[in-house]
């Protein structure tokens, strides 16, 4: 539903336009998918690492709570923020 959207007699010019406004919001959904994807494969890649858990800025252990929501997170709460 992302590709370009065909100037087609049939669907009508409003239609169009429901069309066009949907696609960027597909768009926009597909991109944060693709952005968590990348830091999803990111953190995975690290998960040996001995700073796996461990905030980027501050240095402080994440939660492992937070680990388990947001797997994708290399910050801590605060951090994130
Ligand atoms: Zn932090």
């Amino acid at each position: 539903m992302t590709k370009p959207i065909a100037p087609e007699n049939a669907i009508g010019r409003l239609s169009r336009m429901d069309a066009i406004n949907n696609k960027s919001v597909l768009e926009a959904g597909l991109r944060q998918a693709k952005e968590k994807l990348d830091r999803l494969k990111y953190v995975f890649s690290r998960v040996d690492a001995e700073d796996f858990g461990i905030c980027k800025k501050c240095n402080n252990p994440i939660p492992v709570g937070r680990i388990l929501l947001m797997p994708q997170s290399i910050y801590c709460v605060k951090c994130a923020q």
